[in-house]
């Protein structure tokens, strides 16, 4: 009876935007686990899409909002009062940081942390140009549409944000565009929306130095890319390059809504005066979220799950393979699957979670298959998961 109230509401009184909601009603979760109210269990192999990176539920995360919640919850708007857990998640992040990025800005959300970044950049350089990829998703507000790289996205809510230039991503040729009027270039290391498409390396360099030879700011965007999943803690680190300002969100919040765009601190002061309070949110930086946040990279460090992505990464590629596969991206444990068609693609979803595997497709990549799972997946839980993948795709050509 509970469950048909339930779904009943959802579809009666939730905001639908998804024109096939995955339905599954939530018990509880766990480790790489959701449980329905009907006592089935699903394989999370999309992570909340990046967001539980150190599983479902961790213990340590429950026991630091617990604590944070009876200490105290929502006081003031950001910025006002000295909040401990703010204020040591902010350290502990900036320590793992290059010396230029030392100064957050918490916000509630990834697309929030896109807005205030660009923002940030116009501050510093006094130009407006902005450029972004084709491909790219910096999130869904008005300005994060505006740098969205794909323009039936786009389209439908025109007018966006003027001066904004999209290039071709990986495009060499492209960086010669960027000229001394634009304020701020914004780049995904990893495209996760085309079905995680790499930036070269070589790419990234001459872009970051074409930014610095015209005082424009680099802004990358490891929202979706953070937190180890590509086997370090920020794929940056991989890429030779230290961004001007840095943008998390997802995996930053250890499952509690939270956003950040993270600069230097001679940066971040402008947007103290001229006018003051050049950027606001009330809930940003909750420090319920920051509490959460901190432990889940407290664990994250501590448990050598991002030293294993390479390993388990290895282990998708050496054995998650069949006929109808046509093509696989991957970088870290974090890949994706195309096959002939998005109808195929979406047929597969379907009977993956009949089977017990939450996965879905990319929002610019509807032919591919996503898999992202939480670090802590082991390698055995990595085989139940591959069997029951392959198992749906054959289920699904067969029927
Ligand atoms: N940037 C990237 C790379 C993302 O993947 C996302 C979300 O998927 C965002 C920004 C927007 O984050 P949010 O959905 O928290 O606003």
């Amino acid at each position: 009876m509970q469950r048909i109230n339930n779904r009943q509401l959802f579809f009666q009184h939730l905001a639908q935007t998804s024109d096939k909601p995955i339905g599954i009603e939530v018990a509880s979760a766990n480790g790489v686990y959701i449980h329905d109210i009907d006592g089935k269990s699903f394989m999370d192999m999309i992570a909340g899409f990046s967001v539980c990176n150190i599983g479902h539920s961790h213990p340590a995360v429950i026991k630091a909002i617990q604590e944070q919640v009876e200490k105290y919850m929502h006081v003031i708007v950001y910025g006002e009062f000295v909040q401990a857990p703010q204020v040591q998640y902010a350290n502990a992040i900036t320590q793992l940081l290059p010396e230029n990025l030392q100064s957050v800005y918490f916000t509630n959300s990834g697309a929030e942390a896109t807005e205030g970044a660009m923002k940030l950049a116009k501050r510093v350089t006094g130009r407006t140009k902005i450029v972004a990829f084709e491909g790219a998703y910096h999130g869904s507000t008005q300005g994060a549409l505006s740098v969205m790289g794909d323009e039936y996205f786009r389209n439908a809510f025109r007018p966006l944000l003027p001066d904004v230039l999209h290039l071709r991503y990986n495009n060499f040729e492209d960086i010669e565009l960027i000229d001394n009027t634009v304020a701020c270039v914004i780049v995904e290391l990893v495209q996760a929306e085309t079905g995680i498409t790499l930036a070269n390396k070589e790419w990234v360099i001459a872009l970051k130095k074409k930014c610095e030879s015209l005082c424009a700011l680099l802004i990358v965007d490891e929202i979706q890319s953070g937190f180890g999943r590509t086997g370090t803690l920020f794929a940056f680190e991989q890429f030779g390059i230290s961004p001007d300002i840095l943008l998390v969100g997802k995996a930053l919040g250890g499952g509690l809504p939270l956003g950040a765009f993270i600069s230097s601190t001679k940066m971040m002061g402008t947007l103290t005066e001229n006018p003051v309070l050049g950027h606001i949110t009330t809930f940003g930086g909750n420090p319920v979220a920051c509490a959460a946040g901190l432990a889940a990279l407290t664990i994250l460090q501590n448990s050598g799950w991002i030293e294993a992505v390479k390993e388990k990464e290895d282990y998708l590629l050496a054995h998650l393979h069949h006929p109808a596969i046509l093509h696989r991206n991957h970088f870290g444990l974090w890949m994706s699957l195309q096959f002939e068609s998005a109808a195929i693609t979406k047929k597969i979803a379907a009977v993956c979670v009949e089977n017990g595997i939450i996965t879905d497709w990319f929002l610019f990549a509807e032919d591919r298959i996503r898999i992202a799972p939480p670090l802590c997946i082991t390698i055995d839980e990595l085989i139940i998961a591959i069997e029951k993948i392959i198992k749906s795709i054959n289920q699904s050509l067969a029927s």
